[in-house]
């Protein structure tokens, strides 16, 4: 008999929580990886560059295990059918696994742990992801937290000591035969030019985080989202240095788990506002205007190079996501949800529970006490952020001379009327 460790978010060998649990359990453990057909075939872009680095990922994960004298085993289809063969090649007790949060992560996972336990197979999944999962922060009556301020003070109070969980690589099976990974091309994707280095955590950037994060042109924050969205760093690792070297940090890290928490406790927010009265703004949803906004086009210097880094990178720098979105929703009256769909097919540190959280706060639609009265000035956010130009400067050509597609006075009046009529 064997176990399994089943790789999804959680792409490292180091303080891996699931794969200690299946290291130490007794017996020989094969990891494995599946490349979920499910999810892929939904991509239309086959030169997707998050698929790249999940597949350079699994190829140092492999590297690493190879001196190790084992292999990672890759797949590719639908995990339900994939475990069915996995069935016929192995004798397997238990398969391991790390908890992941969104709800069709929850749906394949129930479905797989049935499927296994009908089969006298367990199902073993553990928390790696956060700090705090699920029902570990709620309030006194046991609800959950919808405002950030007192989640934050809850979850720092009731944080101990931060474990570190080790990888005993004997107890890895020796696998004959399969010794690489599934190429890209047998999944049917392409190279790009992403880079994958083993993500590490820049001390100079973290300790004067506070101080210097909000500016785009000072590109002052760690660039680490990618990382911890497909787990090739461990949550722990940074918290622990965030404990160490930057409060704020801690913040931004915390603000993580309470998105990841929101989606677990109110899934309908996938699809729908968080506040329900929300549904009744009568969005203008301009197609024409949501080109220009997606392409950098809308006149307004500071909105137009963040679409543009973001088009050309698949990075934007927080300070102009909330620029851009606050633009896309209040000044342009267009359904926040077409935003969001934007930034998860574009931002490489996309992450549902992340986007979801931080769009419906812009649309002010969201939990939190935002009020929707609140709509960015794009000139005096520039003033503030970038007041020398050099962000802007950066992102938008010489040749640069677009007109503002629609006048700021004007636009801040009719969002506030908008939102009050639907709201009274
Ligand atoms: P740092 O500033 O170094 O922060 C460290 C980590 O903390 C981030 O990598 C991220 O994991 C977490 N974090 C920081 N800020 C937030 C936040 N506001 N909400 C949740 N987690 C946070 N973040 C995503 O990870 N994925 C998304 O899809 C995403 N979409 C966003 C959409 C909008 C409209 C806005 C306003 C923000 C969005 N964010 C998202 C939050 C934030 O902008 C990014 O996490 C951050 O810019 C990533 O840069 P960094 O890795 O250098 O983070």
């Amino acid at each position: 008999k064997i176990n399994i460790f089943w790789f999804r978010r959680d792409l490292r060998l180091e303080d891996n929580v699931g794969l200690h649990h299946a290291l130490n359990s007794g017996l020989k453990v094969v990891p494995v990886f599946i490349f979920d057909t499910d999810i892929l075939n939904h991509l239309e872009d086959k030169a997707e560059k998050r698929v790249d680095y999940i597949h350079k990922a699994l190829d140092g994960i492999n590297q690493e295990l190879k001196s190790h004298s084992s292999a990672l085993k890759t797949y590719h289809g639908n995990p339900l059918d994939i475990f069915k063969n996995l069935m016929n090649e192995f004798e397997i007790d238990t398969v391991f696994c790390n908890r992941d949060y969104e709800p069709q992560a929850i749906k394949r996972d129930d479905e797989v742990a049935g499927f296994l336990r009908k089969n006298g197979i367990r199902f073993s999944n553990f928390k790696d992801q956060v700090i705090f999962e699920k029902q570990d922060i709620l309030k006194n009556d046991q609800s959950p937290y919808t405002v950030f301020t007192p989640y934050s003070k809850k979850w720092k109070e009731s944080l101990g000591e931060i474990e570190v969980y080790s990888t005993d690589f004997s107890q890895f099976a020796l696998l004959k035969g399969h010794n690489d990974i599934l190429t890209l091309q047998d999944i049917g994707f392409k190279k790009t030019e992403i880079e994958f280095a083993k993500p590490t955590i820049e001390k100079k950037i973290v300790a004067s985080y506070h101080q210097y994060r909000d500016f785009p042109a000072m590109d002052h924050t760690t660039h680490l989202g990618i990382a911890l969205r497909f787990g090739t760093i461990s949550v722990r690792t940074c918290v622990r240095f965030a404990l160490e070297n930057n409060e704020t940090w801690l913040n931004e890290l915390i603000w993580r788990e309470f998105f990841m928490q929101i989606l677990f406790h109110f899934p309908h927010v996938v699809n729908h506002c968080f506040k329900k009265k929300y549904e009744d703004i009568p969005w203008r949803n301009n197609e024409e205007e949501f080109k220009s906004w997606c392409e950098g086009k809308t006149g307004y210097p500071i909105v137009d190079a963040g679409m543009r880094e973001l088009n050309e990178t698949g990075f934007m720098h927080n300070r102009v996501r909330m620029i851009t979105a606050s633009f896309l929703t209040k000044h342009l009256l267009i359904d926040w949800r077409w935003g969001e769909a934007y930034f998860a097919t574009k931002l490489l540190d996309y992450d549902l529970s992340a986007n979801n959280g931080n769009w419906q706060w812009a649309a002010g639609c969201g939990c939190d006490a935002a009020p929707y009265f609140r709509i960015f000035n794009p000139e005096e956010q520039t003033k503030k952020f970038d007041k020398d130009l050099k962000y802007i400067k950066k992102w938008l050509p010489e040749s640069y001379d677009q007109k503002p597609m629609v006048e700021h006075k004007f636009a801040r009046e009719r969002a506030l009327e908008t939102y009050k009529k639907a709201l009274n």
